[in-house]
Order: C-alpha cells, then sequence, then structure tokens
C-alpha cells in the first residue's frame, strides 16, 4: 500500500505539549570544555610534586581527574524533530475540533496536555513505562506518548503512515473528551462494585467510544484544508484503519499468546475498533457514539 503523508508541515502546533523525553532519543552532541586539557595537565603535574598521592590530587582540584569535561548539548535528532512536530500539529487540530464541538453543546472544552516521554514517565495515575503504550490519565488531564510507538506501529503492527499516529494520538485525546463529558467518572463508580470481567465489558465500550471519537475527528480534518490543499485523504483514513485492526485486543492475544481469550478483552476486537472508528468517520457527532446503549458492538453484522 502506498503510503499517504498527511499535510502538516509548517501547520500551526500546539503549545500545550511537554516534551519530557530523556537524552536517549535525543542523540547527544559532545563539546568539550576550554578547560579540559587543562585539568590533565594539572592533575599529571601535581601527581608528581605530590609524590603519587592521588587523593591529594583529587582533592586539590575538586572535581576529580576526569580527563576532560564534557558539556552536553542536547541536540534532539531530525527524526525526532520531525515525530514531534507531526504530533503537535495533530494536536492542534484536535484541540480546535473539539472545542468546536464543546461550543455547539454551550460547554466549555479544556484542553489536555500532550507529554512526550521516553522509556517511563511519572504521571498522576502512577509511574509507567513505554511499554504501556500510549495512555490518557484523567487525573492530571494529560495525554502520555512516547514517540517511538511510531515505530513500533509500522514494525510490529505493520501499521505504517503518519496518519496511524494521528489516530493514536486522536483515541487519547477521545479519552480526554469522555472525561470532560464525565463517562470516565460514571465508569469509575461502577468499577468499585462489578467483577472484573464485567468491568472489561465497560471497558471495552470505553475504548471503542474513543475509537469512535477519533474517527469523528478524522471526518472533521478530511474536510480542512491547509494551504488550498486538503490535509488528508482517503489513504491517510485507510492507514487509521489499519492501525485500528492491528491493535485488537484478538490480534495482540492471538500473536503475544497464540490464542483469545475474550473475558480479558479491554479494548474490543480488531474488527469492533475498526467498526466504530468507521463509524464515527460516517457520522462525526457524538450521538451515534453511545457504545454503553449498544446491545451488539460488532457494528458489521448489526448493519
Ligand atoms: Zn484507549
Amino acid at each position: 500500500m502506498e503510503e499517504k503523508r498527511m499535510r502538516w508541515r509548517g501547520d500551526r502546533q500546539s503549545t500545550n505539549v511537554e516534551d519530557r523525553s530523556g537524552s536517549s532519543r535525543r542523540p547527544v552532541g559532545k563539546m568539550a570544555t576550554g578547560g579540559g586539557l587543562g585539568v590533565i595537565l594539572i592533575a599529571v603535574i601535581f601527581f608528581f610534586i605530590s609524590g603519587g598521592d592521588l587523593s591529594t590530587v583529587t582533592d586539590t582540584l575538586g572535581g576529580g581527574i576526569t580527563p576532560a569535561t564534557y558539556e552536553t548539548e542536547n541536540v534532539a535528532s531530525k527524526e525526532y524533530t520531525e515525530q514531534k512536530e507531526f504530533a503537535a500539529v495533530v494536536f492542534a487540530h484536535l484541540e480546535d475540533y473539539w472545542k468546536q464541538e464543546f461550543d455547539a453543546r454551550n460547554e466549555t472544552y479544556q484542553n489536555p496536555k500532550l507529554v512526550l516521554f521516553t522509556d517511563s514517565v511519572n504521571s498522576a495515575c502512577g509511574q509507567a513505562t513505554s511499554q504501556v503504550g500510549p495512555f490518557y490519565c484523567p487525573a492530571d488531564q494529560n495525554v502520555y506518548l512516547d514517540l517511538s510507538f511510531a515505530d513500533e506501529l509500522s514494525t510490529k503492527y505493520g501499521a505504517t503512515g503518519d496518519y496511524a499516529m494521528a489516530y493514536v494520538i486522536a483515541h487519547e485525546v477521545g479519552h480526554h473528551v469522555q472525561n470532560q463529558l464525565g463517562i470516565t467518572n460514571q465508569l469509575d463508580k461502577i468499577r468499585k462494585r462489578v467483577s472484573e470481567t464485567e468491568y472489561n465489558q465497560y471497558s471495552v465500550r470505553l475504548e471503542l467510544q474513543a475509537d469512535y471519537l477519533a474517527g469523528c475527528f478524522s471526518k472533521y480534518l478530511a474536510g480542512q484544508t491547509y494551504q488550498g490543499q486538503p490535509i488528508i485523504e482517503e489513504g491517510d483514513i485507510e492507514e487509521a484503519i489499519t492501525a485500528a485492526n492491528a491493535i485488537g485486543d484478538d490480534t495482540l492475544q492471538k500473536e503475544y499468546q497464540g490464542y483469545v481469550v475474550p473475558d480479558s478483552f479491554t479494548h474490543g476486537t480488531s474488527q469492533q475498533r475498526v467498526d466504530w472508528f468507521k463509524r464515527g468517520y460516517k457520522y462525526g457527532d457524538l450521538e451515534h457514539g453511545n457504545t454503553f446503549n449498544e446491545k451488539k458492538l460488532d457494528l458489521a453484522t448489526a448493519a
């Protein structure tokens, strides 16, 4: 499949982005400071004068006898900068879209924040590693994202193309919208009085609704232009669908444990995720996205 590029370069970037990524993702340019060699020379000279007592040298120099002092310059790689700017542009479009939707309902939309991290991060929902994938924390209203997830999407799940990543971000912001609408809160109350298996059913509905909301956003974006050109095209939507299909619980379980346990589903099957995303893309309103009222979550068979 030919990879579609979303039109985003130069477009507005959200200012609600916090970069907490470590240097492991940002190749560091090393630059020796002026005094480097001087320190060694003094150390060597002192070593001879003091009769070989290195501890004296260390004390005298205060900072020890490290051969040279390096000043680390945080130069982000080009690839990282691109991914970050892309995410910030998608986030800005999400802000515009959800503000417009909430305005139409006479409600106030509060922007979430996008926190970029590498390896692990501290959120109000606890410490998390990149392994858990992108997530939204209702307690601090932040979307947490390790940008390397884009590579994972393409190499591990075969979901290539930039819109696959845009879908993932839109899904997480979908969770923020659910939080703003009070849905997350209602579910928290339910969680306390039902079994885990039962709660998983609610969790699936919450996840599918976030996919639906990502579909709504995609419909909106498909109608937007940047510098006279459409921002996304049909091929971009296909990329999102491929991603939704790839990260369904049944697909992941089959891949990782070789069999499927429907009771433990928390995100829905691949088919369900694709169906609800497509439904959002079709209607683009909040009214058709009540996954909690639907008896049947398989839309393809329900029509
Ligand atoms: Zn989710």
